[in-house]
């Protein structure tokens, strides 16, 4: 091996593995916005279940209007918890089975689960 591949060499290893670091770093960064996500998500089941509670031990019609500030609240939330998992298999490689829902490899044809076809998927 002669000096200049050597230097080649050594600069794709590095390039590698601080590629790999910076992959971790951001999972990492990803799953405490997720534990954060889910703990407000927790907050807001919290706070609907109160005001339903509410209205039902007063005997009260329950007009889901008055929850919707709420309801609309959570929906925002689950959809950003579905768009940081995404994200999160993306940083990983891999990618959600479209049928049953499971992490597979992003470059699987098929899905290790359920066995479907996952190119025809998109
Ligand atoms: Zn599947």
């Amino acid at each position: 091996m002669n000096f200049d591949n050597f230097f080649v060499k050594a600069k794709e290893v590095f390039e590698t593995a601080y590629k790999k670091t910076e992959d971790v770093v951001n999972v990492g960064k990803q799953k405490l916005d997720m534990s954060t996500l889910e703990n407000k998500l927790g907050k807001s089941y919290e706070t609907l279940g109160k005001l339903c509670y509410d209205v039902i031990s007063k005997g009260e019609p329950f007009d889901p209007e008055t929850v919707k500030p709420v309801t609309d609240d959570i929906t925002e939330k689950l959809a950003q918890i579905e768009e940081l998992k995404k994200e999160i298999l993306k940083a990983k490689n891999k990618k959600m089975c479209p049928y049953c829902n499971t992490p597979v490899e992003k470059n699987s044809q098929f899905c290790n689960n359920c066995g479907k076809n996952l190119n025809t998927a998109d």
